[in-house]
């Protein structure tokens, strides 16, 4: 299960109100896609919900439960960086393992998630080397494996193709979409591009500066963009 309901969340930094009441429902193994410029609160609306940030008002709600005041590491949810954030002086198995490992899973219990995941993003010739010896893409399937292992409800992405240079790029979101589809879980993907958001969504979310312009699968915003700024991002050129 990992259902989602985000019920008018502010966030607001100082002055600045960077979320201006977001109002989404994500049902359980749907794929959501958030497109919107630099800027327009993608990051702060992912680091909300995995509670990474604390929204200045409203609710966070995942299966039915409020986590607004839930830890990070009890929301069910993983997230997957942009820089892949592994840790340098950790082994392939031990960045995926460290997680588990503090929350006590015990250690025949990791091996088996390892094992999986590491076979699934064909991971396991590097399974004893170190971030540094990994390129770019392989490091950023070490950083979507240490998620998938720990089974979230929730996975979410902030632009992880970002660093990636373009053949690789494809090569690891049709991974990801591959994983969407194994897994059967709920994600929630951020990116400015338009190729990735029409591939990879069951459903496209339209930010700018702080709301939602519109949401709408892939196709109904190709096709029936609610104005300007969404034909601008995805629409049919007119
Ligand atoms: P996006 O991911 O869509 O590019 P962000 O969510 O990172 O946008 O940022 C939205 C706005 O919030 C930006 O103007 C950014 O400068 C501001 N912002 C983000 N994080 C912080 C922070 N910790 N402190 C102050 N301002 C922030
Ligand atoms: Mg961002």
């Amino acid at each position: 299960m990992g259902s989602l309901k985000i019920e008018n969340v502010k966030k607001a930094f100082g002055p600045v109100e960077v979320l201006k009441g977001i109002n989404l429902e994500v049902t359980d193994g749907e794929f959501v896609v958030f497109v919107g410029p630099s800027g327009c609160g993608k990051s702060t609306l992912l680091r909300v919900i995995a509670g990474l940030e604390d929204s200045t008002s409203g609710r966070v709600v995942i299966d039915g439960q409020d986590v607004s005041v839930t830890p990070p590491a009890k929301r069910g949810i993983a997230m997957v960086f942009q820089t892949y954030a592994l840790y340098p002086h950790l082994t392939v198995r031990n960045n995926m393992g460290l997680g588990l490992k503090q929350a006590g899973t015990p250690a025949p219990e990791i091996d088996r998630r390892i094992g999986i995941a590491s076979s699934m993003l064909s991971l396991e010739p590097y399974l004893e080397r170190r971030p540094a010896e990994l390129s770019g893409g392989q490091r950023q399937r070490v950083a979507i494996g240490r998620a998938v292992v720990r089974e979230p409800k929730l996975f979410l992405f902030d632009e992880p193709l970002s660093n990636l240079d373009a053949a690789l790029r494809v090569n690891t979101r049709l991974e990801i979409a591959q994983l969407h589809r194994r897994l059967k879980a709920t994600m929630i993907y951020v990116t400015h591009d338009q190729v990735e958001a029409m591939t990879l969504a069951d459903k496209i979310v339209v930010l700018n500066a702080g709301r939602i312009e519109q949401i709408g699968g892939p196709m109904e915003l190709y096709n029936s963009p609610a104005n300007e700024f969404v034909a601008g991002f995805i629409g049919s050129p007119k």
